[in-house]
């Protein structure tokens, strides 16, 4: 076949739109946060529109759900895309549900050409990939890729004390599907940028060409205890005085390293409040 089909682009967003209602806030954004009834919510229509396109849908004991078309060649290796589901709190429509939600959308319109791939195609749903209430997050696709364990998952305790392995049983996505069940050959993501770079050189699509490598630290700064107000300048020891200085420091060493490292300081707690 010479030309690819288009996607039916209303029918996508029309897709987008119906997820974002789980989980709906009133700034347009969403707050799905793994396991919660919204996440359920999404979840079920997820399934629901993958069965409808002929899909076969398994889920695995990390609650990731492969809706599975079937290929010509039933024992060749599968072409595997998704993203998540999940937000954070405060999240976007599109971050992960734009790569979910795309990869139906290719497999609808493969359905409405009739067209038979000899490879099986999978959309995924990887559970608790931003680790809002269970950290650290990625949980479905490390247990996946074997990085970690159902044991270990079982240990997840959530910020809000309720277990990761017993939610999932609460929302119904704790399966059993066989991990050898779903043999890849390739792996393709869309996701969308989380940045302001391509917009600001006027491109529409770019290509991923390293991840990210993350490190975090949680950094002590002792000052000492004294009155507030009756304590001469000369002699506090703000630790929170320190803390700016450095946060000033640090960023001005990032600047100076090359454009590919980024820093930020995401929480900050003082004490005596
Ligand atoms: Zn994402």
């Amino acid at each position: 076949m010479n030309t690819f089909p288009k996607i039916n682009l209303p029918r996508l967003e029309q897709s987008i739109a119906e997820m974002a209602r789980f989980g709906i806030k009133s700034n347009g954004g969403c707050c799905r946060i793994a396991l919660t009834d919204e996440d359920k919510q999404g979840r079920d229509r997820f399934v629901e529109w993958c069965t409808e396109a002929g899909c076969q849908v398994h889920v695995d004991a990390f609650g990731n759900i492969f809706a599975v078309r079937c290929g010509s060649d039933g024992d060749s290796g599968m072409v595997l895309t998704g993203s998540h589901l999940d937000t954070q709190p405060n999240g976007g429509k599109l971050d992960g549900v734009y790569g979910v939600l795309a990869g139906l959308e290719v497999i609808r319109t493969l359905n409405d050409h009739n067209i038979r791939t000899s490879r099986p195609i999978v959309v995924i749903d990887w559970t608790n990939e931003e680790g809002a209430r269970f950290s650290p997050g990625l949980t479905g696709s490390s247990g996946f890729s074997g990085h970690i364990d159902i044991g270990a998952a079982s240990a997840i305790t959530g910020a809000d004390g309720k277990n990761f392995i017993a939610e999932l049983g609460r929302i119904g996505y704790a399966g059993s599907m066989d991990r050898d069940a779903i043999k890849p050959a390739a792996y393709i993501e869309l996701h969308i940028e989380q940045g302001p770079v391509l917009e600001r050189c006027r491109r529409e699509i770019g290509v991923v060409t390293g991840v990210q490598g993350v490190r975090w630290y949680e950094v002590d700064v002792s000052g000492s205890d004294r009155h507030a107000g009756t304590t001469p300048m000369d002699d506090r020891q703000d630790s929170f005085f320190a803390v700016a200085r450095m946060a000033e420091a640090m960023r001005r060493f990032a600047l100076s390293l090359d454009s590919e490292v980024r820093f930020t300081i995401g929480r900050v707690a003082v004490q005596p409040r």
